[in-house]
């Protein structure tokens, strides 16, 4: 897929010997392919765009489409620049986009790389020399009681029956935050470049959550509400005192939180982007009990359902994935990722029938364990992304494993899953 679409903009640019024609119509059939296997998860979505003989086309809605009033048009002689603006000037791509045509007169500088960060520990081989890789640990708890209010923590009591002696507990942020530590002091020992989007104990807000309620919940809450995200009773129900903690967390923080973590990345400008979480047994809802199963895999963009396109910058990102090779680099070195994952793990990759999202909310890429997944982060990060999920933690012997230490960069299994990231990174920036 990935040296179809460099033939296909190579084609593009240097046509000479090919007639323009049938460069063409291989260009509408690669890009129409493209969103029936990835972007496409329900074949609902034909109503949003169209490509052919003339380019590109985005449309607000069905009706639109119709009456042929596109929100958005691209000409296939505008493809090369607009595909380098996304490399090049991101932050103007969507200014771009909502004039409503590829514009040359919005200024894209090129932008230097390596000029934010002097990284302090000193390159040992440098096979990652000026990478910028951001990278994203899941969730925000530091303790078992942030874990608690994000539902991302796990209790299992010790019974004879599940084979656990004593009472076992893991908070997924720990795990999440400790591994990217461990996989940042990897990255830059090879010479990379690395952002990540929160620290130990405070969000991508840069304060801890309590803080950020303090501070800005008022705010948050007034600003969803003009947006029409919030109705009038949720705005008065979150201004109140008798507001719960969880679903201020659920309703308000969350999102926001990972917008602004999208926020962060994107300014980075990454070369690649690292998205870090462990997975549960999804029938374990509760996340209280055990489990045998135990799988790893990774997710990319794509897959848009039926009300996926509902707003503008929905359809932009749809259309970035479309024209750009993010997704393409996305698939690749999340396959090599993968293969590390199973082989220094000794966790098998998850197939399309070993958990019910990846049937009913994914779509297969060709590489095994790769899904396309309409998620927050890979759906709006302008990079190439890898989004890990690694082995399941209530899995019997997992959990007695993630248990050990209180500092979790010292535990065994943890430095082993940020190995295997690590590996699977320098493998496919070093075999290209
Ligand atoms: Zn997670």
């Amino acid at each position: 897929m990935k040296t179809a679409l460099n033939t296909v903009i190579f084609l593009l640019i240097t046509a000479s010997c090919f007639s323009q024609d049938k460069l063409l119509q291989s260009n509408i059939k690669y890009l129409t392919e493209k969103v029936q296997n990835y972007l496409d998860k329900e074949k609902t979505l034909s109503g949003y765009y169209s490509i052919s003989e003339l380019g590109i086309k985005m449309y607000a809605s069905v009706s639109d489409k119709v009456k042929d009033k596109p929100e958005f048009f691209l000409e296939w002689k505008h493809l090369p620049d607009y595909q380098a603006a996304f490399r090049n000037c991101n932050q103007y791509t969507f200014d771009i986009y909502k004039t409503g045509k590829y514009n040359l007169t919005i200024p894209c500088l090129r932008v230097g790389r390596g000029e934010l960060i002097d990284y302090i520990y000193p390159p040992i081989e440098n096979r990652l020399k000026g990478k910028k890789i951001a990278i994203d640990p899941g969730h925000i708890a530091h303790n078992f009681e942030m874990g608690d209010l994000e539902k991302k923590h796990i209790i299992i009591k010790g019974d004879s029956l599940n084979g656990i002696t004593d009472s076992i507990e893991i908070a997924e942020g720990m795990l999440t935050y400790a591994t990217a530590i461990l996989l940042k002091e990897k990255l830059e020992a090879e010479g990379a470049i690395v952002f990540l989007t929160r620290t130990a104990d405070k969000c991508a807000f840069g304060k801890t959550y309590q803080q950020w309620k303090k501070d800005d919940l008022k705010t948050a809450v007034d600003s969803l509400y003009k947006i029409g995200e919030l109705k009038a009773w949720q705005k008065d129900h979150f201004n109140s005192s008798k507001v719960k903690d969880r679903d201020i967390f659920r309703v308000v923080f969350r999102d926001l939180e990972l917008a602004k973590r999208v926020e962060l990345i994107n300014n980075f400008k990454p070369d690649y982007t690292v998205v870090i979480h462990y997975n549960v047994d999804e029938t374990n809802l509760d996340w209280n009990k055990t489990t045998n199963k135990n799988y790893n895999m990774c997710f990319v963009g794509g897959a848009f359902m039926k009300n996926d396109l509902s707003t503008k910058e929905k359809r932009f990102e749809f259309l970035r994935l479309l024209i750009t090779d993010d997704l393409e680099k996305s698939i690749a070195i999340s396959s090599s990722v993968m293969k590390s994952f199973e082989s220094e793990l000794k966790v098998p990759t998850a197939t399309a029938r070993d958990a019910k999202y990846i049937i009913e909310g994914c779509l297969p890429t060709e590489a095994n364990g790769v899904y396309c997944r309409n998620l927050q982060l890979p759906r709006y990060v302008h990079s190439p992304i890898v989004y890990g999920e690694t082995l399941y933690q209530d899995n019997i012997n997992e959990c007695k494993l993630l248990s050990a230490e209180t500092d979790k960069t010292k535990n065994k299994r943890v430095q082993q899953v940020a190995d295997a990231y690590f590996k699977g990174i320098l493998n496919f920036a070093t075999t290209k």
